[in-house]
């Protein structure tokens, strides 16, 4: 009752109804924010729930700036400023009036350009549910392409700005990704882990549509956790009727050219009656396919409302002829509302929900036309955008350990939320999916590196001061190509390793050099076994007159658990490098007499003497043998010369034929062996080549792949792909991880929730692979971690493939307006430089690798560099060369996602459960740890559970309850089962806690 007295009370407007409408009294808002501001709608009726709205791309054909300006309008009118400009005033004059808002980058942009009455007449709107936050991340971010990581990171940066802006009432209930093109389920389960009620979306297989559509199942429970308790992971998904956009002939924007509707009964052109019955058609037949009284449309689009009184004033018009018609015997109601405001109408309702459990990968809108390139399109952006998180939480350790002289110390002031910004402006959906166009890809990237500068800042003040050594340190950014000229050169420097993982790692480090022959020593001063090798043909190839060196150094290192180790280097004479370089060869030539084999203590790798290609893997300690053929091949593109042919485009893949093309004829190889690797270097052809590595001592072996410029001259767009066949017996299943963490089951023509009818042998049967893809017989699994989002599949019983890199010729319809093909450094075509790493195992024992593989890649120890050994940071301190902030070690299941400064005095600590139920015998297993004996770097003076996007205390997290056909059996919160004590918490497989910790330097 009290919700429909409050809504009651907007309309009969203020005077009326003072206690409710008089959020001024003292001069705050009144906060009656939330489902309780949700206008009234007629039980008896068909409620159609107009939801006002526009899509802000967070850069897409403009920049994101661009987009906010409105700037270069010869390629989009689109401003986001007059966006939000128009539509408060609008909001302002009538309270029925509602309009969302979702991109938290723009939004923070328009408000620090507000006046203090605007902020508080915006305030008071949000209050009100009048103006609503949906979604609330930074941006609204890709779901193939994307690390959970950085989805976690975007979401709580938007959250925070919500948070700290609107306190409760900017806290969005429901999940909005109405564009983005396909929906994995870690998404979703992050999503309800972060507390949302409901999540709606608009692309989906048109075949799933149609489906859905028949049976009623636009809207059901999706339950997005194989791992979690229920219902931690369930959420309430549902799939809008018409994508994003309005009806047909409702679209009443600026950009839009729909009839407005003329209500003046003498024009000749008065259209009400035709467009009142029309409305009541469309909303009958859209009710046939969703189960409540109740309906949804959203009235909007790509960058809608710029002139939003275009649209209320026809939308205006449409809710009074429309309800004016129910005199006359319609059923149709006709309301402004939100999408929080309708999922409430269908919590309500009370029905019993179908569940899903497998996710909306891939995703086409007709039958040659699979949205499955976009998870390969622009691998180098996907590369770079991955290793800024890297870098990122690397930045924002550091800030924490190093405390407040981290910030602002002697190189300067250090800034970790350029990065932050940047990293949640690059989880968009045209941003890290690659689907933008070139000179917005390259905005993407500049942002980028300007979030590494300053914290590279950060980084210097925060070394010095917990190393106590003001250094001259050294940031070498293309390490991958062997360039550092800093560094080169020098006859004395030191590498400082700093590891983000809460476990100590070891690693090989390659360091561009001009000397032949160096003596390293670890952080007590131990020498350590080193080796001197030319710089590849391959890499030289790649430099462009970026460097010089002529060798690498490489050395093993270990590295301390969330901490740093640093080893120093110094260059001897060179008189002793001619009997290296002879032992090398003198092994190669010993090698090729037995045909090429390269192997350490666990991995052997067999090379074909014919082909060159790798033939056979085999592991060692568990006596495992498996022929393996890795070869490179590509798709010739399809062309779009004519109306019924479909391209490959940024987003599209389509291949003419289901058979790739091998890249090679006849392939030279070499290899170099030394005490610490063994290398076979493949020269494939004049753009493809590859060096198969084995590390001493690592479990996989290493494969790195270049690739590039991909000729076009024949007019022929390439996708390129790795490929492994292999005998094993798959009956057409393979894994792959969804956004990094849990794995799905994948089968080949198959699609779990409906009778697929296959029409895309090869594309529609791609996957997205954000960190690793697997297939396993009932012994041997073979697993193929990625250092970046890929496409990949399993076209044969045996065979994995992954797509490394694609050119296209063609644009392929889908609004971006440009073939992809990516210029690269010099204008002649993008080289991509990636690395496979490959495990041979039992099925038993792979997840227990390539569960702490996957985070040892994506947090990857930082090389930093410095020239000399620097000077005192401060005379009362020792020099440190090796610091651990953990008192000791996490166990292997444990992982610590996230640690950063929140604000001036609090701290963000997540915690995460890495292993899957059943994964492993050893791991799959609670696991509990004791936060007040975790940190050696600082004591944690108070503790306290927030829920994933840190925007509520997890005991406020309140969700709405729905009942479903698999009735759950519903756990109490995990928030405290099993936990101990006040400071040990317990992690369940798969689970991630969020804690806001205040903290105390030692
Ligand atoms: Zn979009």
């Amino acid at each position: 009752m009290a919700v429909r007295l409050g809504v009651e009370c907007l309309k009969l407007l203020l005077s009326l109804c003072p206690f409710i409408l008089s959020p001024w009294a003292n001069g705050e808002p009144a906060g009656r924010c939330g489902y309780q501001t949700c206008p009234a709608v007629n039980p008896r009726m068909l409620n159609v729930h107009l939801v006002p709205h526009t899509h802000d791309d967070v850069g897409w054909l403009k920049t994101v700036d661009q987009y906010y300006y409105g700037a270069n309008t010869g390629i989009q009118r689109a401003g986001v400023q007059y966006i939000l400009d128009s539509v408060i005033p609008q909001l302002q004059a009538d309270p029925t009036k509602r309009f969302i808002y979702v991109e938290v980058a723009f939004f923070y942009r328009w408000w620090k350009q507000q006046t203090d009455s605007m902020k508080k007449l915006v305030k008071q709107l949000v209050s009100e549910g009048r103006l609503e936050f949906v979604n609330g991340g930074w941006c609204m971010n890709d779901e193939a392409t994307t690390h959970y990581n950085s989805i976690i990171d975007q979401m709580t940066l938007g959250f925070q700005f919500l948070n700290d802006t609107f306190g409760e009432c900017g806290r969005p209930r429901v999940a909005w990704h109405i564009d983005p093109f396909g929906h994995s389920r870690e998404q979703a389960s992050l999503f309800a882990q972060m507390g949302f009620d409901g999540f709606f979306f608009g692309r989906l297989d048109y075949q799933d549509k149609q489906n859905r559509e028949d049976l009623k199942e636009m809207e059901q429970m999706w339950r997005a956790s194989a791992n979690l308790p229920k219902p931690n992971a369930d959420l309430f998904t549902g799939v809008l009727p018409n994508g994003y956009n309005p009806p047909s002939k409702l679209c009443w924007d600026v950009l839009c050219s729909d009839e407005p509707i003329k209500d003046n009964k003498d024009m000749d052109e008065y259209n009400v009656d035709q467009i009142v019955s029309y409305f009541i058609q469309t909303a009958r037949k859209q009710a046939k396919h969703y189960r409540t009284k109740h309906i949804i449309m959203t009235m909007g689009s790509d960058f809608h409302f710029q002139d939003a009184n275009m649209w209320y004033m026809n939308l205006d018009k449409l809710i009074k002829y429309v309800n004016a018609a129910q005199n006359t015997g319609s059923d149709v109601n006709v309301l402004y509302s939100t999408p929080s405001c309708y999922l409430y109408e269908l919590n309500k309702a009370n029905l019993t929900w179908s569940v899903k459990s497998d996710d909306f990968f891939p995703y086409a809108d007709g039958p040659h036309q699979f949205w499955t390139g976009y998870f390969t399109s622009r691998p180098a952006l996907k590369r770079y955008e991955r290793l800024s998180n890297n870098f990122l939480q690397v930045c924002n350790q550091l800030e924490v350990l190093g405390a407040s002289g981290s910030r602002s110390g002697s190189y300067g002031v250090g800034d970790s939320s350029v990065l932050r910004k940047a990293m949640g402006v690059a989880q968009h959906h045209d941003a890290v999916s690659g689907t933008e166009k070139q000179h917005v890809a390259d905005d993407y990237a500049k942002k980028l590196a300007k979030g590494w500068d300053r914290c590279e800042v950060l980084i210097s003040n925060a070394l010095s001061s917990l190393s106590g050594m003001k250094q001259n340190f050294i940031f070498c950014n293309k390490l991958n190509i062997s360039v550092c000229p800093r560094i080169e050169e020098l006859g004395k420097f030191t590498v400082t390793l700093y590891n983000p993982l809460a476990r100590a790692v070891s690693v090989y480090v390659r360091i561009p050099v001009n000397g032949t022959d160096y003596t390293v020593s670890d952080p007590t001063g131990s020498s350590v076994l080193n080796q001197v090798v030319a710089v590849s043909n391959f890499t030289k190839k790649l430099r462009k007159g970026r460097g010089y060196a002529v060798n690498e150094l490489v050395f093993p290192a270990r590295v301390a658990a969330l901490g740093f180790s640093t080893y120093s280097v110094s260059r001897k004479s060179d008189s002793s490098v001619f009997s290296r370089l002879l032992k090398s060869v003198r092994k190669h030539q010993h090698q090729r007499k037995e045909g090429l084999t390269i192997e350490n203590k666990y991995i052997r790798v067999l090379f074909d003497t014919h082909t060159g290609l790798i033939s056979r893997i085999e592991n060692l300690h568990k006596n495992l043998s498996l022929p393996v053929t890795q070869s490179f091949h590509w798709y010739s593109a399809s062309t779009g010369n004519h109306k019924s042919s479909q391209s490959s485009g940024a987003y599209i893949f389509r291949p003419k034929q289901g058979s790739p093309i091998p890249m090679f004829k006849k392939m030279k190889t070499y290899t170099v062996q030394t005490d610490l690797f063994q290398e076979v270097y493949q020269n494939i052809s004049s753009w493809c080549s590859q060096v198969v590595r084995l590390y001493k001592d690592q479990k996989f072996v290493e494969l790195e792949w270049t690739v590039g410029p991909i000729p076009v001259g024949d007019n022929v767009g390439k996708e390129v792909i790795s490929r492994f066949d292999t005998p094993l017996k798959t009956d057409g299943i393979f894994y792959t991880d969804s956004n990094g963490r849990e794995i799905l089951t994948r089968r080949r023509d198959y699609r779990p929730t409906w009778k697929l009818n296959q029409t895309e042998p090869v594309a529609g049967n791609y996957y997205p692979v954000n960190s690793r893809i697997y297939m396993k017989d009932g012994k041997i699994q073979l697993t193929v971690l990625t250092d970046r989002s890929q496409g990949g599949s399993s076209i044969q019983d045996g065979s994995l493939e992954l797509m490394v890199h694609r050119r296209l010729l063609y644009d392929d319809n889908r609004g971006v307006g440009e073939a992809l093909s990516e210029p690269g450094y010099d204008g002649k075509g993008l080289i991509v430089r990636g690395k496979h790493l490959v495990f041979l195992d039992t099925v038993d024992a792979s997840a227990e690798l390539h569960r702490l593989q996957a985070q040892a890649e994506y947090m990857a120890p930082w090389t930093i560099m410095a020239e000399g050994t620097g000077t005192p940071y401060s005379t009362h301190l020792n020099h440190i060369s090796e610091i651990s902030a953990l008192k000791e070690e996490l166990p292997h299941n444990l992982h610590l996602l996230t640690l950063a400064q929140w604000d001036s005095h609090s701290v963000l600590l997540r915690l995460e459960h890495q292993f899957e139920m059943g994964e492993s015998s050893v791991y799959s297993k609670p696991v509990a740890v004791d936060l007040a004996n975790l940190f050696s770097a600082f004591e944690i003076t108070s503790v306290e559970e927030m829920s994933l996007g840190f925007n509520q205390r997890k005991k406020d997290v309140s969700r709405l309850t729905w009942k479903t056909v698999q009735e759950a059996h519903y756990v109490k919160s995990a928030s405290s089962r099993n936990d101990i004590s006040k400071h040990t918490v317990v992690l369940n497989p798969m689970e991630i806690r969020t804690f806001r910790i205040h903290i105390q330097h030692r």
